[in-house]
C-alpha cells in the first residue's frame, strides 16, 4: 500500500500517522499492518481520494469530511464552516428618525 504526500497528510492529521518523525518506508509498514490484505486497495483508495478532495494541503474542507467528528486536526466543526470572526468593536445604534416624529408628537 503505498504512502505518498497525500496518504501521509491525511493519516498524519487524522494522528494515525507522524509524517515528519517517520520515514515512508516505515509508514508504509505500519499501514500494511495495519490493514488487511483484501482491503489495502480499497483503504488506500478512499483515503487517497480524501487528500485530493477534502484534505488538501492549505485549506483542509473539514466541514464536509466525513472523518470530522473523528479527526484531532478538524478546523471545525461537522457541517460548518470556519467560525467567523468576532466583531472588533459593538457600535451603538442610531436614533432612529421615526421615533423623533413620534415623541415630538407627544409632546404637542
Ligand atoms: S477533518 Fe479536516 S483535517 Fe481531518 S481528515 Fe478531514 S479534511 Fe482532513
Amino acid at each position: 500500500m503505498p504512502v505518498d504526500n497525500d496518504v501521509a497528510r491525511v493519516l498524519g492529521r487524522l494522528g494515525l500517522l507522524d509524517p515528519a518523525a517517520m520515514s515512508e518506508v516505515d509508514m508504509q509498514a505500519l499501514v500494511e499492518r495495519a490493514v488487511k490484505a483484501n482491503r489495502a486497495y480499497e483503504t488506500w483508495w478512499l483515503v487517497k481520494r480524501l487528500g485530493e478532495m477534502l484534505c488538501l494541503v492549505a485549506a483542509p474542507s473539514c466541514g464536509e469530511c466525513p472523518l470530522n467528528a473523528a479527526c484531532p486536526s478538524a478546523v471545525c466543526p461537522p457541517g460548518g464552516k470556519k467560525p467567523k470572526k468576532p466583531a472588533a468593536v459593538n457600535k451603538p445604534k442610531a436614533a432612529k428618525p421615526a421615533r423623533k416624529k413620534a415623541a415630538a408628537k407627544k409632546k404637542r
